[in-house]
């Protein structure tokens, strides 16, 4: 999801106004208290005493300088206590003594002299001292509370509604023309569009409209997206919040925060109201996948909320979720999430749509095609395709190019697939070897079960994702069905790097394991899902439990059944790692030239690997590429009428 353009609806100049208003009072209340300090240090280092001591101390001679104000005698001692580093002084009071005087000028040799009282009278001072610093306190106590109070919206102690987390965007700016192919959705959220913007046209007819729509579809194909262009197509506010910001730690909080937003939603209808995750608040309630009274209750909430309010209003409810299944029954009824839009990882077209869409606004040079970058990232979805051309952008401009290149765009589905080349890393000699054999041996295989030329490139420059060396694969084209001996044919090109190694060094090593984990799940799903082995036929094993996320399957069969497919397994596995076996020991002459090819440059190219393949067997390699030229030619010709 994309956070720029959101703004948080507690406006944000509106805060730096109360922190300066909270600046100022600190101030005040610094300085009263300075003030107050000072008061009560005055206090102790200017004491009272009686007007016959203040005799004593002349005569003792213990005086320094008296001051005569105008109706205490200030008194400086020559040496005495001390009070916070502070001399302290004192006073008395007038008594009617006349000699006194006299007897300081002529006996006791003290300095005298008189205020001249231009002083403002104590009222000013006792304020400053006593009244500024409670005000003061008061009014830091109160905006301490109201601070309190606004970040937990609501409640004193922090549990309430709250709005914190919600997003609006009054106009999101973003159209159905944003979002590349999707066709399907589009078409059914177009509905919905006439509707945001007329909602009395179709309650004159009282006609009842869907109140909410669930987008179902894997990670990063659009649903947002999707939300974003049916708003911005309506023009009306789009509110937006993750499922999971309403399941907090307190109970109650989740059901007054869907009361709170249900609220803002109807105060700005018509409007859309976007929750993303949603499978995070719609979980069952039963407890196959564990209760939770908190989300209980908020969905409860949801269901209540979804069902009061009056939808001819113009509100229209969208969910995303790539988790389907798990969601409650009752939040699918008729009247709440009724309608189901799947959002699917784009096919081949889509591909080139979602390309071209990310492509407007980046400058591209003639080399670029983008429906051959389309064909080699079969699987991704729309927000790796914006990644690549955006990783593409950035390469031309480091390279200091101005324009991105074909080069730039192969590289930078690299970098989305496998990550970026780890420079840092130098293989061993030996290791690098190691690798070179295993990553012909895949080439090889391939190409010898075909006889096409599906190998676009070979390298050994090992990856940030973890990858010492790959075989990147051109997909002839758009598959929907795959036939049983293909997928055959992968299992056995899977193992072909195993088996490179274990002809060549007589030894193998932990660098089959990911090919291991794949030929294994192809494998299995062929006996448990599609029905392709003799031993158990026809029968549904297992079952894919997420399909829009990692396809996890469950297996619904006996304890004894689920130790027989693996059995069955095991022998198809062995079946394919022999085939492989036989097929690279027979062509042993071009798998070392290729392998030692390969070390050299550490990267070829597939017209490189087709070449030395023919030379060295004899076997000429069926052209796709031809076929394809065709294609993308009269595929641009098209795009220029
Ligand atoms: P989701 O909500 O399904 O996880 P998003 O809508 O957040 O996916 O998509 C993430 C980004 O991927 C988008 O912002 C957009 O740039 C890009 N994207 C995904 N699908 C498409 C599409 N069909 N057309 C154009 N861009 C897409
Ligand atoms: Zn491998």
């Amino acid at each position: 999801m994309e956070n720029k353009n959101k703004k948080k609806l507690p406006g944000d100049p509106k805060k730096t106004k109360t922190n300066i208003i909270i600046c100022v009072i600190a101030a005040f209340f610094a300085f009263g208290l300075i003030v107050f300090l000072n008061a009560e240090i005055q206090r102790n280092t200017h004491k009272e005493i009686t007007y016959t001591k203040f005799i004593n101390m002349l005569k003792e001679g213990k005086v320094e300088k008296v001051t005569f104000g105008r109706n205490v005698i200030n008194i400086e001692p020559k040496e005495g206590e001390r009070v916070a580093m502070i001399k302290v002084t004192y006073y008395t009071g007038y008594v009617n003594d006349t000699a006194l005087v006299q007897d300081m000028l002529n006996k006791y040799n003290v300095e005298f002299s008189a205020e001249i009282d231009n002083k403002s009278s104590g009222i000013l001072d006792f304020f400053l001292a006593y009244i500024l610093p409670f005000v003061g306190m008061w009014v830091v106590l109160w905006l301490l509370m109201r601070m309190m109070t606004k970040s937990s919206g609501g409640g004193i102690m922090g549990v309430g509604k709250s709005t914190a987390k919600m997003y609006v965007e009054k106009e999101t700016g973003v159209t159905f023309r944003d979002v590349a192919g999707e066709e399907e959705a589009k078409e059914s959220l177009t509905e919905l569009v006439d509707f945001l913007k007329n909602p009395n046209k179709y309650r004159e007819i009282g006609a009842r409209l869907p109140k909410g729509a669930l987008l179902v579809g894997p990670p990063g194909t659009g649903k947002t997206l999707l939300a974003k262009a049916l708003a911005g197509e309506a023009h009306v506010p789009f509110f937006s919040l993750s499922g999971s910001d309403f399941v907090e730690m307190f109970v109650g909080v989740g059901a007054s925060r869907v009361r709170d937003l249900f609220k803002q939603a109807q105060s700005m209808a018509p409007c859309i109201i976007f929750i993303d995750e949603i499978d995070a608040i719609g979980k069952s309630r039963d407890s196959h996948y564990g209760g939770n009274d908190e989300r209980e209750q908020t969905l409860n909430q949801l269901l209540s909320e979804m069902d009061g309010f009056d939808s001819s209003k113009g509100i229209v409810i969208l969910g995303a979720t790539n988790r389907p299944e798990v969601l409650d029954k009752a939040l699918l009824r008729p009247g709440r999430f009724d309608r189901r839009i799947i959002v699917e990882k784009p096919d081949l077209k889509g591909r080139v749509d979602v390309l071209r869409v990310h492509s407007n606004g980046v400058n591209m040079d003639d080399t670029v095609d983008l429906h051959e970058i389309a064909l080699a990232t079969s699987g991704a979805v729309g927000a790796d395709l914006a990644n690549m051309v955006n990783e593409a952008a950035i390469m031309a401009v480091k390279d200091g190019r101005m324009a991105v290149g074909q080069k730039d765009l192969f590289e930078a589905v690299e970098v989305v697939f496998a990550g970026k080349e780890k420079k840092d890393r130098i293989l061993g000699k030996e290791e690098k070897k190691i690798v070179a054999y295993h990553e012909v041996g895949h080439a090889l295989v391939t190409t010898l079960l075909k006889h096409a030329e599906p190998v676009q490139k070979i390298t050994i420059v090992p990856r940030t994702m973890g990858a010492l060396g790959y075989v990147m694969q051109v997909p002839e084209e758009e598959k929907y069905l795959r036939k049983k001996e293909e997928l055959l044919s992968e299992i056995v090109t899977f193992l072909g790097g195993r088996a490179a190694e274990e002809i060549i060094f007589d030894d193998i090593t932990t660098g089959a394991s990911n090919d291991i984990e794949r030929a294994t799940s192809i494998a299995r799903a062929m006996i448990t899902q599609y029905g392709m082995s003799e031993k158990f036929g026809m029968i549904g094993l297992e079952s894919v439990q997420n399909q829009y996320l990692d396809g996890r399957t469950v297996m619904n069969c006996a304890d004894v059944t689920e130790s027989e497919v693996d059995q069955e397994v095991m022998r198809l596995l062995k079946e394919c790692y022999d085939r492989a076996y036989k097929l690279i020991d027979g062509h042993q002459d071009v798998l070392h030239k290729l392998a030692a090819h390969l070390v050299e440059k550490e990267t070829i190219t597939g017209k490189e690997f087709v070449t030395i393949f023919e030379e060295e067997t004899g076997i000429t390699v069926k052209k796709t590429k031809s076929k394809e030229e065709e294609e993308q030619d009269g595929e641009k010709t098209s795009e220029e009428s």
